[in-house]
């Protein structure tokens, strides 16, 4: 199975904040692979545009040694290297005031796509619009890709969305999610809608709850100030968890276009349950014997910032009324595991006796690491000694479903970017979904911070506050383990 590589026209891509942490550890590392992939055609030009004097040998030299330490084994082909570096320009800009914009509108070519990639702090944004509008930048064929976060709240959200539209039309304006880039992500919409064994059974009568879980090993330090300005609530669950939510609930479109997948994920949004304060529970992690607890990390001793978050979710309507939706984000927890979890209701008899045991289906999408899906099967326990059974997963690692080209599968921004160059917005959030999942997010903190109590303390390297748990067992459930 050889994997289909379509060359795309040459274009250009300006990153914006080209010096940065993003662009050094994930765009760039993104973009050179494309290259070597043989995605871009000769004449296509990448411009780094950022605040530091490099001039383009400098800016090469720069992004030589950055694709050394995060571009992995393609580093090593120097042609290759060497070929890429050679597409890459340099522009000193301001984003807040007029140095650099009329390099840059002379550097771009007409008549061809350009995108302008706005990886630099979220204060920037309205003025980068502006500024590529104000000097003629912004034609047809152009578009904007915005990093998260996409506003604080529904307020900020609404300003920049309005701030950006008034510059570019919806169709150039790509609100970049990641998750939504992420191969697994992709395959449950083709595992939903690509098999006729799981949508007869996707709804409240057979899946007994749903369990999303993002958790990461990492603290927030290097990051403090944005992180403890925003919790997990704000740079974790408004986003990332609520798109996964979306793409598992959401009816099916009528066909894999962008308003069709938004609209349905726009409707899943609206149906959520407002969350009580019950419904959520927040934590922060402590310090342990080697690493710094929250407040170090992000130098405030009083700091009422979540680094955890779990919720209890419901969605109203015919579909999933009565099956609850558990959702749980977390840093310095136990293992670093993103999974959705679709568990089916136990089956309503056993013909095998109550010694048997009551046996229940889980659907597993597994998101990181060791990208792939298992089902959680019945089966008979081999061997002599009567009717005993035993759970076992039918197990689809990637890797070792599709050989080799498991192993060549863009990441996430590698397919988002080339996205944005095709012009396809399927995999990118429209204007009232964001406004949608902040207006859910917004009365939900309100509600945590009514309880007047900081975010509850838990231990570096478990799953959370004891209070998380107690979130799914008094609904007589269980969270699958957080374990390496
Ligand atoms: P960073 O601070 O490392 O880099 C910021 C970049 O912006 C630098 O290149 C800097 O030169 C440039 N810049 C700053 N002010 C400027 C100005 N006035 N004019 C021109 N250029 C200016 O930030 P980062 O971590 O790379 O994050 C960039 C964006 O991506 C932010 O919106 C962030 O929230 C988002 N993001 C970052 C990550 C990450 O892992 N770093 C993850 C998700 C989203």
């Amino acid at each position: 199975m050889a994997s289909r590589i379509i060359p795309v026209d040459p274009f250009d891509l300006v990153v914006f904040g080209g010096t940065g942490d993003l662009a050094r550890r994930k765009i760039l590392p993104a973009l050179f692979r494309r290259y070597c992939a043989g995605q871009m055609q000769d004449g296509t030009r990448i411009i780094g545009a950022a605040r530091a004097e490099y001039d383009t040998e400098g800016y090469r030299a720069f992004v030589h040694d950055e694709l050394v330490e995060f571009a992995g084994p393609a580093a090593q082909d120097t042609d290759q290297v060497a070929g890429f570096l050679d597409i890459l320009d340099y522009v000193a800009i301001d984003a807040d005031g007029e140095l650099g914009w009329s390099e840059l509108s002379q550097m771009l070519s007409e008549e061809r796509v350009r995108a302008f990639y706005f990886s630099v702090g979220p204060e920037l944004f309205g003025g980068l619009a502006e500024r590529l509008h104000r000097h003629g930048m912004a034609h047809g064929e152009s578009r904007i890709v915005v990093e998260k976060p996409f506003g604080h709240d529904q307020a900020t959200a609404r300003r920049l969305n309005e701030t950006l539209a008034e510059h570019f039309e919806e169709v150039q304006i790509y609100r970049i999610d990641h998750y939504l880039g992420k191969e697994t992500v992709q395959n449950l919409m083709a595992i939903r809608f690509g098999n006729m064994l799981f949508e007869p059974l996707w709804n409240s009568q057979y899946v007994d709850h749903i369990q999303i879980t993002v958790a990461e090993t990492v603290g927030v330090a290097g990051r403090g100030e944005y992180y403890d300005n925003a919790g997990a609530m704000r740079d974790m669950v408004q986003n990332h968890l609520m798109q996964l939510l979306c793409l598992i609930a959401m009816e099916p479109p009528s066909k894999f276009d962008p308003d069709a997948l938004r609209d349905e994920k726009l409707k899943v949004i609206r149906a959520l349950d407002p969350a009580g304060q019950d419904d959520i529970v927040l934590g922060q992690y402590r310090a342990d014997a080697t690493r710094p607890g929250y407040h170090e990390d992000v130098g405030d001793p009083d700091s009422t910032t979540e680094s955890f978050a779990a919720l209890r979710l419901q969605i109203s309507n015919w579909r999933w009324a009565g099956t609850p939706i558990y959702v749980r984000t977390g840093k310095r927890l136990r293992a670093r595991k993103s999974e959705i979890a679709v568990v089916f209701k136990e089956t309503p008899h056993s013909i095998f006796g109550p010694e048997a045991g009551r046996h229940r289906n889980i659907l597993t999408i597994r998101l990181q690491p060791n990208e792939g899906i298992d089902l959680d099967m019945t089966i008979k326990e081999p061997g002599p000694g009567g009717m005993r059974l035993v759970d076992v997963p039918l197990d689809m690692t990637f890797a070792k479903a599709l050989g080799p080209d498991a192993e060549d599968v863009p990441d996430a921004y590698e397919r988002l970017i080339m996205d944005v160059i095709r012009g396809n917005q399927t995999l990118f959030m429209r204007d009232d979904e964001v406004e949608a999942a902040w207006a859910w997010i917004d009365p939900a903190i309100v509600e945590c911070n009514k309880r007047g109590q900081p975010p509850l303390p838990y231990d570096a390297g478990s799953s959370g506050p004891e209070e998380a748990l107690a979130l799914m067992h008094r609904d007589g459930r269980r969270w699958r383990e957080i374990k390496p």
